[in-house]
């Protein structure tokens, strides 16, 4: 452990809740893990803007580093699976919530929830995945293994945000007819860039509906829940299914037994913080062989950790358009 000290996205609590601050941090300040990782990239998610703005009990001790995923280098391991020089991401697992996260030059967790960058991704890349293009993809792995094959009508609900608008890419990328659901229409191109051949206006969607609509969809991603949800599950064909990860809409549910019961529809819970370490690195393989360097571009901006307390707000209100990466060195 060296005393040298590295920039970090600081949260600490204050009477009236917590701060946030860009400070420099030593070793000293990190968790007793088993590999230390110079980060060079981390990503901001939805959960990240909950975190830098206090909501959501998302963090859980302070001070505390947030940032819930990262890629970067290897600096020192003692676990026998690392060794110094390692390329790796790190999703999940509490990290930036419980343990502190990608939102600072050097991390260190435990070396069982680090994965090895599969070969060709870079740490830039990886980041422009993150969780949330891992969770994309674990849904289109739940989709698949439930049965519902290429070429039927899919959806994807907050299509332009992260989760959604590379759940889009990739199941266009796998064959499906992909529409992508989204309040902002001003995104139709970006979407349709991304392999959407159709723009569904979440407006038709997010009042409270029948509890069954015409079958419209084979299968769904969902990262809204709430109405949005129980309209989706009302408007799947027989025996489809949907993918469900998210809250941007609500955390409620209020639906009832009819897609179940009458169409033989499937609600599939997707979640990718502890999701085990064989269907994580399966995913990583696959994102690393379906999307190509022009996709990353076309999902992607990039900003400096300094930018971040600004952007929560964004995030939150679903104004930032697909993948946040952020340059921490
Ligand atoms: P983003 O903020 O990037 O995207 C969310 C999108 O949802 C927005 O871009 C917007 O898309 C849409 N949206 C925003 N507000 C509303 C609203 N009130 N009603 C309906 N749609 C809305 O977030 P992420 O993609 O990072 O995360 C999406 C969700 O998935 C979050 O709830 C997050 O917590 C969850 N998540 C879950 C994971 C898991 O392991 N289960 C992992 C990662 C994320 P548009 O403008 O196109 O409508």
């Amino acid at each position: 452990m060296t005393s040298e000290a590295f920039r970090a996205l600081l949260a600490r609590k204050t009477e009236s809740g917590q701060a946030i601050a860009l400070e420099q941090i030593t070793e000293a300040d990190l968790p007793a893990g088993d590999v230390t990782v110079d980060v060079e990239y981390s990503s901001f998610n939805y959960k990240d803007g909950l975190a830098l703005k206090g909501l959501g009990r998302i963090l859980r001790t302070f001070p505390m580093v947030p940032g819930i995923d990262f890629a970067g280098t290897v600096r020192a391991s003692d676990n026998a699976g690392f060794k110094a020089g390692d390329k790796v991401v790190l999703t999940g697992w509490g990290v930036g919530e419980s343990w502190s996260g990608g939102f600072a030059e050097r991390a260190r967790v435990k070396g069982e929830w680090l994965v090895k960058l599969p070969v060709g991704l870079s740490t830039r890349q990886a980041m422009a995945i993150g969780t949330a293009g891992l969770t994309a993809m674990l849904c289109a792995d739940a989709l698949e293994r439930y049965g519902i094959t290429p070429g039927g009508d899919v959806l994807v609900t907050g299509a332009a945000g992260g989760v959604g608008s590379v759940a889009v890419r990739v199941l266009s990328r796998l064959g499906y007819k992909v529409s992508a659901l989204t309040g902002r229409r001003g995104e139709a191109d970006f979407l349709t860039g991304l392999g959407a051949s159709a723009i569904v206006d979440r407006a038709d969607y997010a009042s409270p509906g029948k509890p069954l609509a015409g079958e419209r969809w084979a299968g769904a991603v969902d990262t809204a829940g709430g109405a949005i949800l129980a309209n989706v599950l009302a408007a799947t064909a027989y025996g489809g299914a949907v993918a469900a990860c998210g809250l941007a809409a609500s955390s409620e549910l209020a639906t009832t037994v009819f897609p179940f019961i009458l169409r033989n529809v499937a609600l599939l819970g997707v979640d990718s913080v502890n999701c085990p370490t064989a269907r994580r690195l399966a995913a990583w393989e696959r994102l690393a062989t379906l999307l190509t360097e022009a996709d990353f571009a076309l999902v992607t901006h990039e900003v400096e950790l300094e930018a971040l307390p600004a952007l929560a707000g964004d995030i939150l209100a679903g104004h930032v358009r697909g993948r946040t990466i952020v340059a921490v060195r």
